[in-house]
């Protein structure tokens, strides 16, 4: 199936303008800067969330109503965070019948509050549609449906692009996602919307708190059928030479310190800009060992950060974007 899907390169539409369109995508993609501007801070929206809750071992990040979220981009952009990655749970998870308007509403919302004072990223993933959180449809005997997952990310991006995301970031490293996501973006007047990939993406123990903020942890089984294996550095590299073959406009390594290595290399066999994402165990680690008097928050962050940058990661998506600006990027 996705043999058939796949195009020549030179069908596959690459706009080198789509990183170009405004100020806050100029200033992520420059290669001589490293500010504020490369951070992207990661935003949690429950459908189901009444008072505002820190995820544990996340300081200072919450699961939040739309109102809350509403009001914390406000108190981020006057810290100096302009580029959002949303990630959005509503109350109702059916495997047949995908309920999309809460998050239409809000990414809509989130767009005409702020406008394009922000650059909002829309993590696309079926797990936190599905009632078993896996990020793909499973035929009867529980091998991946690839045509169907992929139809329903399709039904996904096009409401997100529709209610006004300015990036599609698909995250379920599924085969053929990127060209899909590419050719439903194309065909509906949505050529101007980059596509960050989720390219090298591991099964990564370093998860944990992130699945409670998502509300996506799989009922059965884990994501070792379709994330990567952290042992395989060729097949790693593969992975995001894939999704920039397919039409990815970025791609990104995940989790950050454990792929550190691979940075460099997908950025010289793909010439696309590749960042970094410190993910929820790593950002964790630091916040609890602060706790208990073993580092300071800001500095181990901020060295993180470098690291990640000496590596050659163009941005980092960090639960510590908002404390950027502060550290002094
Ligand atoms: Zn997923």
């Amino acid at each position: 199936m996705i043999g058939k899907m796949r195009l020549p390169m030179s069908k596959v539409s690459k706009k080198l303008h789509r990183l170009k369109s405004n100020k806050i995508f100029r200033d992520l993609c420059s290669e001589t800067d490293f500010t504020k501007a490369n951070f992207v801070q990661p935003l949690f929206v429950n459908e189901a969330s009444g008072n505002k809750e820190e995820i544990i071992g996340l300081k200072d990040n919450f699961v939040m109503s739309l109102e809350d979220t509403l009001r914390q981009i406000n108190d981020d952009i006057s810290n100096g965070v302009s580029n959002f990655l949303l990630f959005i749970s509503s109350k109702n998870k059916s495997l047949d019948s995908f309920n999309l308007s809460f998050h239409e509403k809000v990414i809509s919302s989130i767009k005409d509050e702020f406008k394009d004072n922000i650059n909002l990223w829309t993590d696309v993933c079926l797990c936190s549609l599905t009632d078993h959180g896996h990020c793909c449809l499973f035929d009867k005997d529980n091998s991946i449906n690839i045509d169907k997952t992929l139809d329903e990310i399709s039904k996904v991006v096009l409401t997100y692009a529709e209610a006004g995301a300015d990036i599609i970031a698909p995250s379920d490293m599924m085969d053929g996602r990127t060209l899909k996501i590419r050719e439903v973006l194309d065909g509906l007047n949505f050529s101007m919307i980059p596509i960050i990939s989720y390219s090298t993406k591991f099964s990564s123990n370093f998860y944990g708190p992130f699945r409670n903020a998502a509300d996506s942890t799989p009922l059965f089984g884990d994501r070792k059928q379709y994330q990567l294996d952290y042992r395989n550095k060729s097949e790693a590299i593969r992975a995001s030479i894939r999704c920039a073959e397919e039409g990815a406009d970025m791609l990104m390594v995940k989790p950050a310190m454990t792929s550190i290595d691979l940075i460099k290399d997908i950025k010289e066999k793909t010439n696309l800009m590749v960042g970094a994402y410190q993910v929820s165990g790593e950002y964790a680690g630091i916040c609890l060992s602060e706790d208990k008097g073993l580092l300071n928050m800001e500095e181990a962050l901020e060295e993180t950060w470098h690291v990640m940058r000496r590596a050659e990661a163009q941005f980092i998506i960090t639960y510590g974007a908002r404390l950027a600006k502060k550290i002094g990027f």
